[in-house]
């Protein structure tokens, strides 16, 4: 039991007493809970994207064709599924050696807390008379004015002066009469420490992932060594899709999410539940950063300029020296002169659409070459060749109808990219990174 503060000219904190605080899942702790939440979040997330992808359901929001995801990555999806599963194995470990040094969560003291920062606006009103004053108000004069209609307000300018506010509070282990909150005082502790405070975590927490990333993304980039070693595994993805975000090479991956995210948590004093929050959406954050689509009602892609349009343009080649920043805010590149600023990016999106188009059209033409090659010489062949010669004329033609769909839609998709990543970048109208609108 804790002794209660007492002042005499403010209302006292109330005891309280600590006690475990039952976790959301009867049989699991919380701190396993938010692993379990990171993870799922990752594949359901990848998932929505993916049958985005196979179903081609948003072709007009793709920032890039189904041609170039065939033709322009250098690692297969089975070894980017392999080490995001592998990082994730990791990032599972680590967060069990986090929950280890972590105290057990406790509740009981909430009500504790917002007397706390009740006091502190108490404290706070003290203030108020010398600032009218310096204006030339006199606090005294205009509280006794207000007195009658509006006695919160005049006892506010007072300097916090609520005289007729008391209670019976138990001090000392004795009932007495006390000063108490007014209630505006105590409903805006409350917000200050459910919401308020809250986000000013999150947001802390936010910008030290960011700092912490930035600087080691960069660092990875202008090291040679660190970039040959590490990095360049995550930019074999030049057409990155959303269970690509994690691929990594694990130190790398470790360094930079796993323990970025972690000492975030950490530095800004987030409880296990607010860290679910936290941990959750930098996930959900980094998957939409990857997902291949500019998606005007994706919430995530609104809520910053940094997003997948954005992140984009760093897997490309004539863009991998800038736009650094991960996986929130763009500032850092504002500041350190990092962010893309070579202009007009729909030429060079375009003309790596129409390389990876003409790949799959050479190989096509070369599967049809092929094919007719094969039907002259089985033409002739016994009855037992038939069926296998069918089955795989029936693979090559659905092959090919496959590429032709992707030609066809890729044509429509592409009008109006341009204008997809301006906006998704800037908001509609913006252009701060020269992406023009086509006429
Ligand atoms: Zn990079
Ligand atoms: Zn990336």
């Amino acid at each position: 039991m804790a002794t209660a503060n007492i002042s005499h000219e403010l209302p006292p904190l109330p005891d309280y007493t600590l006690r475990p605080l039952p976790p959301l899942v009867s049989w699991l702790p919380d701190s396993y809970l938010v692993l379990l939440l990171i993870v799922v979040a990752y594949w359901v997330v990848s998932l929505i994207f993916h049958v985005f992808d196979v179903y081609d359901l948003f072709p007009q929001y793709r920032l890039h064709t189904p041609a170039e995801v065939l033709k322009r990555n250098h690692v297969t999806r089975w070894e980017v599924f392999r080490d995001v599963v592998i990082q994730q194995i990791i990032q599972t470990l680590f967060g069990f050696i986090l929950a280890l040094i972590d105290e057990e969560p406790m509740c009981g003291k909430e009500e504790y807390d917002v007397a706390w920062y009740a006091q502190k606006i108490r404290l706070a009103q003290r203030a108020i008379p010398p600032l009218l004053a310096s204006i030339g108000l006199n606090s005294g004069a205009l509280a006794t004015k207000l007195s009658a209609t509006q006695p919160m307000l005049a006892a506010a300018l007072s300097g916090g002066n609520y005289p007729w506010l008391v209670k019976m509070a138990t001090v000392a282990g004795q009932h007495t009469l006390a000063p108490a909150f007014a209630p505006w005082e105590l409903r805006t502790a409350r917000i200050l420490y459910s919401f308020a405070i809250p986000a000013l975590q999150f947001l802390f927490a936010m910008l030290v992932v960011d700092t912490w990333q930035y600087c080691l993304h960069r660092a990875m980039h202008q090291n040679k060594w660190l970039y040959a070693t590490f990095h360049s595994r995550h930019h074999r993805l030049y057409v990155p899709y959303a269970y690509g975000a994690l691929y990594n090479h694990p130190f790398e991956g470790f360094l930079l999410d796993t323990l970025g995210t972690g000492l975030a948590y950490l530095a800004s004093g987030m409880t296990v539940r607010q860290s679910m929050w936290f941990f959750t959406c930098a996930t959900v954050k980094t998957v939409d950063d990857h997902c291949g689509y500019s998606l005007p009602f994706d919430p995530m892609q609104l809520l910053t300029s940094n997003n997948a349009g954005y992140h984009d343009i760093h897997h490309q080649s004539w863009g991998i020296k800038t736009n650094f920043s991960q996986p929130f805010f763009t500032f850092w590149d504002r500041f350190l002169n990092t962010m893309w600023n070579g202009g007009d990016v729909t030429a060079r999106y375009e003309k790596s659409r129409r390389h990876a188009q003409q790949k799959v059209d050479r190989e096509n033409a070369g599967d049809m070459k092929e094919l007719s090659a094969d039907s002259l010489t089985q033409s002739s062949a016994s009855e037992l060749d038939e069926s296998s010669r069918g089955q795989s004329v029936s693979v090559r033609r659905s092959t090919r109808k496959k590429s032709s769909s992707i030609s066809q839609s890729t044509a429509g998709n592409w009008k109006g990219l341009r204008n997809k990543v301006n906006e998704s970048l800037h908001g509609k109208g913006g252009n701060v990174l020269g992406v023009e609108s086509s006429h």
